[in-house]
């Protein structure tokens, strides 16, 4: 660029250009638009070297982006925060703040036939807490109508240690059918009953590690049994609702395949005076919104706050968008 100046202002201050009438300025212009086409090598050059700075500054753009979107993403899919050096999920007490209003009106199956329910109160605390026990023993595998129909049938033949004792394990089984394993359950009963009579003294076992020594009892059935019947709270009733809801919230720092994996799970990090209310909670809201097969993301509080719900309702608002911009096959073509 400096040679094409430095040539031109030489050539207009030679005689050429500056004696009268000789010269017209149209004749300087073609003169130094031909020596402009001669100067291409360092034009395209310095155009070269333009785009390859812009090049740079873009890229260097692009990463900046790049990386405030994966920040951002990461902020945003990340399920996980601490607390000292307690893991945590994150917006965890957002989600069981929305879980308690869309459970307030307490109308699940739970909340009217839940093993709460099923016993008869006016009977002796043993029997009471008793009921409470064969109740959630039926309770395994089987729907909470089917359970408490189940119980009704029980309380109306009699269901106390002392009755079950004396009546055959086939009697037993009539009056639960049809509760999931129910041939299984009764035996289970009958047994259980024997060891209450026993060796407790016609009372139920009052701690989680003798209740879980009765048969066809596991630790969910024994933390509820020591909330319920005892009134103390010994851990997470986990059943099948509430392992799937929390994994599903990301309540685990890694998917579980058991219930007791994910007590374990939860308890790490919720704190205590949680834990008495979190099973009929989520009971609850697992037989009303969040349903095992098709969970009903889209009218769920926590559909934002939720891994599982911001899945299942992307995908969804992909599929509407992708339909809408589908062109409609009973569309005629029009000839133009
Ligand atoms: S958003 Fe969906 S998966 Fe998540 S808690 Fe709600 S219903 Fe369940």
């Amino acid at each position: 660029m400096i040679s094409l100046f430095s040539r031109i202002s030489r050539m207009s201050t030679s005689p050429y250009f500056t004696s009268k009438g000789r010269q017209t300025r149209s004749a300087a212009r073609e003169a130094i638009a031909a020596l402009s086409t001669n100067q291409k090598e360092p034009r395209r050059h310095i155009k070269i070297e333009y785009e390859k700075r812009h090049e740079e500054d873009s890229s260097r753009d692009d990463k900046k982006t790049e990386d405030v979107a994966a920040k951002k993403r990461k902020k945003d899919t990340s399920t996980v925060q601490t607390q000292g050096s307690t893991w945590q999920p994150l917006n965890w007490r957002e989600q069981l703040v929305h879980i308690r209003e869309m459970r307030k009106t307490r109308d699940a199956p739970v909340d009217s036939q839940g093993c709460e329910k099923t016993a008869d109160e006016s009977q002796s605390p043993e029997t009471v807490r008793y009921q409470v026990l064969i109740s959630l023993m039926l309770s395994s595998q089987t729907k909470d109508q089917v359970t408490f129909a189940a119980m009704e049938k029980l309380k109306a033949y009699g269901l106390t240690i002392e009755n079950i004792l004396t009546t055959s394990t086939s009697k037993i089984g009539e009056l639960i059918y049809p509760v999931g394993f129910w041939k299984k359950k009764a035996e289970y009963i009958k047994n259980a009953t024997k060891i209450c009579a026993e060796n407790y003294n016609g009372d139920i076992p009052p701690t989680v590690e003798e209740l879980v020594k009765l048969p066809g009892v596991g630790p969910k059935m024994a933390h509820i049994t020591m909330n319920v019947a005892w009134g103390q709270v010994t851990g997470i009733g986990v059943d099948t609702h509430v392992h799937r809801i929390s994994n599903r919230l990301g309540w685990v720092k890694k998917l579980t395949k058991l219930p007791e994996e994910t007590r374990i799970a939860v308890e790490s990090w919720l704190p205590r005076e949680e834990w008495d209310e979190l099973n009929v909670l989520l009971v609850g809201f697992g037989q009303q919104t969040c349903l095992p097969v098709s969970p009903m993301c889209e009218f769920c509080l926590n559909s934002k706050i939720c891994p599982e719900g911001r899945r299942r309702t992307k995908g969804k608002l992909e599929k509407e968008t992708k339909k809408k911009l589908s062109p409609r096959k009973d569309r005629k073509e029009t000839k133009t």
